[in-house]
C-alpha cells in the first residue's frame, strides 16, 4: 500500500514539474508587456514582470531575486527607447541565455521635445502601435514554442481585435471634448503618442523620464499652458508621487481630474488591470474630467446671476420700504 502510495506521489510531482517545464517562461521588464503576454501566451506560457505593478520603470534598481528570475527566463521582452535604462546590466550580470525581444520593432518613433535626440519610449500610448507590440510578442512565442503557434495566432487575432476596437474608442471619446480644452496636463511626459495619435494637445512637468526634479521654470511653464487653455483639470499618474500636480491645482484653480496609468498596469481591482483597460479608463477619465467641467462653469454663472437678482431685490425692497416710511412721516 504505502509502496502504491509513493509511487502515486512521485508520478504527481513528476507531471507536476513536467507540466511547469512545458510552459514557457516569459520575463518581462514591465506589468503591461507581462500582460499583453498573458493575452498571448494564454496557460501555455510563465509570464513575468521584473518591475512589480505600480513601479516606476524609469527609476527601478534591480534586485538580486530579479538576476534570478532572468538567468531562469526562456525569453525576455524589453521595450526599449531608453524606457528601462537599467535593464542591459541586468541581463549581462545575470549569464541568461534567454532570447531577449525588443517588442518596439517597427515602432514609428517619436523624439522627445525636451531632450533632443532622445526617443520617446512611451510607444504602447498609441493603441495602433500596441498592435505591433503584440505582433512582436506573438513572433517571439511562436519562434520559442513552434508546436503551439496555432494557439498563440488564434489568442493574437482575438487580442488584435480587442485593441483594433479599442484605438476606435479613443478616437471617438476624444473628440468629444470641446477642442478648446483639449489639453492634457500631466506629471511627466508620458503621453505624446497618445496625443498625437488621438488630436489633444500636452502639457507635461517633467519629460520623458521621471528622473529629474521639477524645475520652478517647469511649474511656471504648466501653470501659463493652464490659463491660456482654461482647461478645467489636470491629471495625476499612477506611477508618480501627486504632490507637485496637487500644488498646482491648487494654485491655479483646477481640478484634479484623476488619476492615469502610463508606465504601469493598475493592481486587479483598480480601474486600469490591464492593457487594454488601462488606456480605456485613462480616456474615459479624461473625457469626463475636460468636458464635463464646461457644463460646471456655466452652472456656477447661471448660479452667479441668480444670486445678483436676489441682492437686486432685496436692495429694491429696503429701498422702497425707507421711502414709503419717509413719505408717512413727511405726511403727519
Ligand atoms: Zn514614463
Amino acid at each position: 500500500m504505502i509502496k502504491h502510495i509513493s509511487i502515486l506521489i512521485l508520478f504527481l510531482f513528476t507531471s507536476l514539474a513536467a507540466n511547469a517545464q512545458d510552459k514557457i517562461k516569459v520575463v518581462s521588464s514591465a506589468s503591461i508587456f507581462q500582460d499583453m503576454a498573458m493575452n498571448i501566451g494564454g496557460d501555455k506560457i510563465e509570464a513575468f514582470s521584473i518591475v512589480p505593478i505600480g513601479g516606476d520603470p524609469h527609476l527601478y534598481d534591480p534586485k538580486p531575486s530579479d538576476a534570478q528570475l532572468v538567468k531562469s527566463a526562456d525569453i525576455i521582452l524589453v521595450n526599449g527607447l531608453t524606457f528601462e535604462g537599467w535593464i542591459n546590466k541586468l541581463i549581462d550580470n545575470s549569464g541568461t541565455t534567454a532570447n531577449i525581444y525588443t517588442i518596439t520593432e517597427g515602432v514609428n518613433v517619436l523624439k522627445s521635445e525636451k531632450y533632443k535626440n532622445a526617443a520617446d519610449p512611451h510607444a504602447w500610448m498609441d493603441a495602433s502601435n500596441g498592435l505591433k507590440y503584440i505582433e512582436n510578442i506573438k513572433a517571439a512565442l511562436i519562434e520559442a514554442d513552434p508546436d503551439n503557434a496555432a494557439f498563440y495566432i488564434a489568442n493574437y487575432e482575438k487580442y488584435r481585435s480587442e485593441i483594433t476596437a479599442l484605438d476606435e474608442y479613443i478616437t471617438v471619446e476624444i473628440k468629444k471634448i470641446p477642442e478648446a480644452k483639449r489639453m492634457l496636463v500631466t506629471s511627466h511626459d508620458a503621453f505624446a503618442y497618445y496625443g498625437k495619435r488621438y488630436n489633444i494637445r500636452l502639457n507635461a512637468l517633467k519629460g520623458i523620464s521621471t528622473e529629474a526634479e521639477t524645475q520652478t521654470s517647469d511649474m511656471v511653464r504648466v501653470a501659463k499652458a493652464i490659463r491660456e487653455s482654461g482647461v478645467p483639470a489636470i491629471f495625476i499618474e499612477s506611477t508618480i508621487n501627486p504632490q507637485v500636480i496637487q500644488q498646482i491645482a491648487r494654485d491655479n484653480d483646477v481640478k484634479i481630474g484623476g488619476e492615469l496609468f502610463a508606465d504601469s498596469i493598475g493592481a486587479e481591482d483598480s480601474e486600469g488591470p490591464t492593457y487594454v483597460k488601462m488606456l480605456r479608463h485613462n480616456t474615459d477619465v479624461i473625457v469626463k474630467a475636460l468636458s464635463q467641467n464646461t457644463m460646471t462653469a456655466t452652472k456656477i454663472d447661471s448660479d452667479n446671476s441668480a444670486n445678483g437678482w436676489l441682492i437686486y431685490l432685496l436692495v429694491g425692497t429696503v429701498m422702497l420700504a425707507a421711502l414709503a416710511f419717509a413719505i408717512t412721516k413727511f405726511n403727519k
